[in-house]
C-alpha cells in the first residue's frame, strides 16, 4: 500500500445504511422488506421478486433507479412507502460514534442513495447530525445513485478534491469509481476474506476510522 500523510485528507465522505450503523441492526433489512411488499403491492405480473430486485440493482445501482427507469415509479411516492420506518425501534443513540466524531477535525459528509429526511432521521436516532455539514442524498444526485461515475462528479463539482477526501463504505462496488477519482477508500466490513484492488483500507466498524487518520 502507498503510504500516504492522512493530514492532506480534508473530506470525509460517509455513507450511511450499514455503514454509520453496523448491519446486524436490521434497519436496511427492514426497508428492503419494505420495497418487496412496494413491489408485490403494485407490480403483480412479477413472479420472482427477489431476481427482478437483483437485476435492477446491478443493472442501475439501487431497486428505485431500476424502477424509475422499467415501470415508471415515482421516486417521491416509493421513498413515502419504503422509508416509513420508526428509525428508534432500530437503532439508539451510538456514544462511541459520538465520542469518535467529534475527535475528528476533518469536514465529515453523508453521500448516501437514500433520501434525505431518512438519513437525517438515522442521524438524529444516533445523536450524530451535528457532525456532519452536508447530507448528499438521492435527490442531489438527481436519482442517479452510486456507484455512478456521475454521482461521484457531483461531490468535486466545488471546492473539494478527490485526492483530499476519504471514503467509507460498506459496500465494495461503491469504491470502484472512487479509486478511479483519486479518493482514499475505507471498506467496513466483517468478511475481510476479499482484497480489493479499489480499497485501501479495511475496518469492520465505522468507529474505526479514527485509527486510520492517526497514522
Ligand atoms: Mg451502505
Amino acid at each position: 500500500m502507498e503510504s500516504k500523510n492522512y493530514n492532506s485528507i480534508k473530506t470525509i465522505f460517509v455513507d450511511l445504511d450499514n455503514t454509520i450503523y453496523e448491519k446486524e441492526k436490521g434497519l436496511l433489512t427492514e426497508v428492503s422488506k419494505r420495497i418487496d411488499l412496494f413491489i408485490s403491492s403494485r407490480f403483480k405480473d412479477i413472479k420472482n421478486r427477489e431476481e427482478y430486485r437483483k437485476k435492477l440493482f446491478d443493472e442501475y445501482g439501487t431497486t428505485l433507479r431500476g424502477l424509475m427507469i422499467e415501470k415508471g415509479v415515482n421516486p417521491e411516492e416509493y421513498f413515502r412507502f419504503v422509508n416509513n420506518i420508526n428509525i428508534e425501534d432500530f437503532l439508539e443513540r451510538d456514544e462511541e460514534l459520538i465520542n469518535v466524531l467529534s475527535g475528528i477535525e476533518q469536514e465529515k459528509i453523508i453521500f448516501t442513495n437514500s433520501p434525505r429526511e431518512y438519513a437525517l432521521n438515522v442521524l438524529k436516532v444516533l445523536g450524530v447530525e451535528e457532525f456532519f455539514s452536508y447530507i448528499i442524498d438521492i435527490r442531489y444526485l438527481d436519482f442517479i445513485p452510486k456507484p455512478s461515475e456521475e454521482a461521484f462528479k457531483r461531490l468535486f463539482k466545488g471546492r473539494i478534491k478527490p485526492e483530499e477526501s476519504m471514503i467509507v463504505e460498506d459496500y465494495e462496488h461503491n469504491l470502484k469509481p472512487a479509486k478511479k477519482f483519486g479518493m482514499t477508500t475505507v471498506l467496513v466490513s466483517n468478511e475481510n476474506n476479499t482484497k480489493y484492488p479499489h480499497v485501501d483500507y479495511y475496518i469492520s466498524k465505522i468507529t474505526e476510522i479514527e485509527g486510520i487518520l492517526r497514522k
